[in-house]
């Protein structure tokens, strides 16, 4: 058999994109150079949108050289652009490995929202979502989560020129549970607030999770962002069948971690917003609204209303409108501050709960993921941390 020569060995690449401002001075560290060219690829990749190392003037031509030997700043490849009547913008992009996922952009006055994805599909199968029918396909890297924020600031305003489509939020509401991918959705949300990437305040970046606990209780450990909670019913009974992750982890429980998360914090003013989908004669009833406000007395919180978004094949019907307005009343009334989230980029698919693409759950990882969960106590005593049981769900 021939010797194969050095040079046909294939060597894998690190892709640069996704790695956090830490990660990224480890990087250089590791190949014998100084930690803050970490910091000078950062601020090209993410200020300028430059993912050439050959226009990154600062570095010599010797290590510009090294860095195509070793490295590359691979982008998920944008498969189509939609654009609404309303100005929201949607990305489709593809994951090479069966899949889209989709990212949107919602224009609102000064206020530039990206709804940013997580995972391929989702695990939860929380029963109003088109992304938890479609099943669970997989995590995406931290590089394809920050790539859609760079897919969107290149297309809006090509990375500084004067625009008014500014992506000034963000918030990991498109699809996937963001807890369930923990290391790649912080290591990305790190850059969406780093001074030397998207240097958007911890205010303006949202995680938004429909309540697994333990990793909640993780999150304020290593993070500081706005956080959401996918909260959608008053009780445990009705939330069960809503969203299924609250038989392992029921109301209870969830908003003491909330509470907990929010009391790291360094600013002690801050507030959870609870999402609640109102969907016709489920959980719209005025009853339902008494039992919200007396169950959230003690946390601080706003809460944000959604008319529920249909999709094909669904048996929920959108909330009325003389449901929702006594909803929100009897909140109000209750010392809440209400808002309700408007329905916007209808026309393209992109509102909540609609992101779907194509995805497949041909490995049937959802029942695994869940008879995981459910059998995580035994788990437990088999003395693996959660983060590792959900390491070894998402292989
Ligand atoms: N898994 C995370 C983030 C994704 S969903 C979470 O559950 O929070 C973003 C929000 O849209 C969630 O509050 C979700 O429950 C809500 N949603 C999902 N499907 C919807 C639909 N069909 N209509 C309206 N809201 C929906």
């Amino acid at each position: 058999m021939p010797e194969m020569k050095t040079s046909e060995v294939a060597i894998e690449k690190t892709n640069l994109l996704g790695l956090s401002a830490v990660q990224l001075g480890d990087f250089f560290e590791s190949v014998d150079e100084k930690r803050f060219r970490g910091t000078q690829v950062l601020k090209w990749m993410h200020q300028r949108g430059v993912v050439d190392f050959d226009q990154m003037t600062d570095l010599s031509r010797p290590l510009r050289d090294k860095l195509h030997q070793i490295a590359e700043i691979r982008l998920p490849i944008v498969v189509r652009q939609e654009d609404a009547d309303d100005g929201v913008c949607k990305w489709l992009v593809e994951t090479g490995s069966g899949g889209c996922i989709e990212a949107v952009y919602i224009p609102e006055g000064d206020r530039g929202t990206l709804c940013v994805s997580s995972q391929i599909g989702c695990a939860l199968d929380c029963s109003f979502c088109a992304t938890g029918k479609q099943g669970f396909n997989r995590d995406l890297t931290a590089a394809e989560i920050i790539g859609q924020v760079w897919i969107a600031v290149n297309a809006l305003d090509g990375f500084g020129a004067q625009s008014r489509r500014r992506v000034t939020n963000t918030v990991m509401m498109g699809m996937g549970e963001p807890l369930l991918n923990f290391d790649n959705v912080v290591a990305a949300m790190s850059l969406m607030m780093d001074d030397n990437g998207y240097g958007l305040s911890k205010r303006r970046v949202t995680l938004s999770t429909a309540g697994v606990v333990p990793m909640l209780d993780k999150l304020g450990d290593v993070i500081d962002v706005s956080l959401a909670i996918s909260l959608h019913a008053p009780n445990d009974e009705l939330r069960n069948q809503l969203v299924p992750v609250n038989k392992k982890y029921p109301i209870a429980m969830l908003l003491a971690s909330a509470n907990n998360y929010l009391a790291k914090q360094s600013d002690k003013r801050r507030k959870i917003t609870i999402e609640y989908t109102l969907m016709d004669q489920i959980n719209d009833r005025p009853q339902h609204a008494q039992e919200l406000a007396e169950l959230l007395v003690a946390t601080p919180c706003k809460i944000n209303l959604i008319p529920f978004n249909p999709f094909p094949n669904t048996e929920y019907r959108r909330v009325s409108n003389n449901s929702l307005y006594r909803f929100k009343e009897i909140l109000v009334n209750a010392g809440y501050t209400v808002t309700v989230r408007t329905t916007r980029g209808d026309d393209i698919a992109a509102a909540c709960g609609q992101l779907a693409g194509a995805v497949n759950d041909r490995t049937r990882r959802s029942e695994r993921y869940r008879d995981a969960a459910l059998s995580r106590d035994e788990q437990r005593k088999n003395d693996l941390s959660d983060q590792q049981v959900v390491r070894i769900i998402n292989v």
